[in-house]
């Protein structure tokens, strides 16, 4: 990734890239190693890195951008001190991203796009169509800034906001091996989940590239009527293919899928549905973990009652699933990702619906 002056994006760069473009600078290997230092610490300015030289520091200015996310806004629950961030970056644009604690450490939800092309129904974050991919810097910064911003530790990633990471996929791997570097944050594979509306067509890619991650599928609805209803992404492919695929990328792999499941009232919580999703699910020995559906102000989509939610549980139980239902964090701050930069958009436009 380059600038108007042509200057290139240094963060995405991983430490032995760093180094042999140090070398062909006629730079030794030790002051790549520095650089990368004060970039892991947030340092975005060169003249900040105090242990260069003066001519280096303009040398590597010439050569390289650098760039510190702004917050936008900052909200922070009262209840469970989960925190939402709304980043500026540098072309103007904005995405969000969540650190929520629990009691095993923190986890930071990061986005992968400024908006998403995968039209979902019932999500905020796909309502203005895609704007643009992030730079594997981008997403990057995200969890860096979020965890010196917050003074909270990251342990965990969640591949859960902004954007469908497959959609993104060399970014997105070029990310995770940053982040996991040993030199870097050194966050391990086993403490991070991509979420994927179904983007079949990568999972051999994925599966090749035998990460330690856990793949999260959004599989909310068992049947090709309803899940193509909600889920355009489900338009010629199909529910029998994507529970194909997720059989070949747990066999390659040997890691367990999670299938993702926001239970929305009337829509996909029938009994009949339970039972479905029960044999896909052990299929593929999936694990389930129902979302409690956040309303959107745009859509017309409500979650589920308590009642329906109970119901759907016990018939997967009964059946041998393994099922969770996620933890509704920052219920008091505002609701499902993708609202934050809405909402951002909205004023920017005058109330204006994008
Ligand atoms: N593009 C990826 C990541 C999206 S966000 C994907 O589709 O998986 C992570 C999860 O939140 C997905 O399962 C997504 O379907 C879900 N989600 C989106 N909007 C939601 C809402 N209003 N309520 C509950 N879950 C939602």
């Amino acid at each position: 990734m380059t600038d108007a002056f042509e200057r290139k994006d240094i963060l995405s760069l991983l430490p032995e890239e760093l180094e042999a473009e140090f070398a062909a600078l006629g730079e030794a290997k030790f002051r790549a190693a520095q650089v990368f230092q004060w970039l892991g610490r947030g340092v975005r300015d060169f003249e900040g890195m105090s242990n260069l030289s003066k001519e280096l520091r303009q040398k590597l200015n010439d050569r390289f951008y650098l760039y510190e996310p702004k917050v936008l806004s900052k909200q922070v629950s009262a209840i469970d001190g989960t925190i939402k961030y709304l980043w500026e970056l540098r072309d103007g644009n904005a995405v969000e991203t969540v650190v929520m604690s629990y009691k095993h450490g923190n986890t930071v939800c990061v986005s992968s796009q400024v908006g998403c092309r995968q039209g979902c129904a019932f999500c905020a974050s796909t309502i203005g169509g895609l704007v643009r991919n992030l730079n594997a810097s981008e997403i990057l910064d995200e969890v860096l800034f979020s965890e010196l911003d917050s003074g909270k530790k990251i342990s965990n990633i969640v591949l859960m906001g902004i954007g469908e990471p497959l959609d993104n996929f060399d970014n997105v791997m070029r990310f995770l091996e940053l982040v996991n570097h040993p030199k870097g944050m050194n966050i391990g594979m086993r403490h991070i989940s991509l979420s994927t509306c179904g983007i079949i067509e990568r999972f051999d890619e994925l599966a090749e590239r035998d990460l330690q991650l856990t793949l999260s599928v959004s599989l909310h609805a068992p049947d090709d009527e309803t899940r193509s209803r909600i889920m355009p992404a489900n338009h010629g492919r199909g529910v029998e293919k994507l529970i194909d695929a997720c059989r070949v990328y747990f066999e390659k792999t040997g890691r367990r899928i999670s299938f993702e499941y926001a239970m929305i009232d009337g829509v996909n919580d029938s009994p009949e549905q339970a039972k479905l999703l029960a044999r896909h699910a052990k299929a593929v020995s999936a694990h389930v973990n129902l979302i409690p559906l956040n309303h959107v102000e745009e859509r017309q989509f409500q979650p589920s009652t308590p009642e329906h939610l109970k119901r759907f549980i016990k018939i997967l139980e009964d059946d041998g699933v393994n099922v969770t239902v996620r933890r509704r964090l920052g219920s008091d701050v505002d609701a499902s990702c993708g609202q934050l930069r809405r909402k951002m958009q909205k004023t920017q436009r005058g109330g204006q619906n994008a």
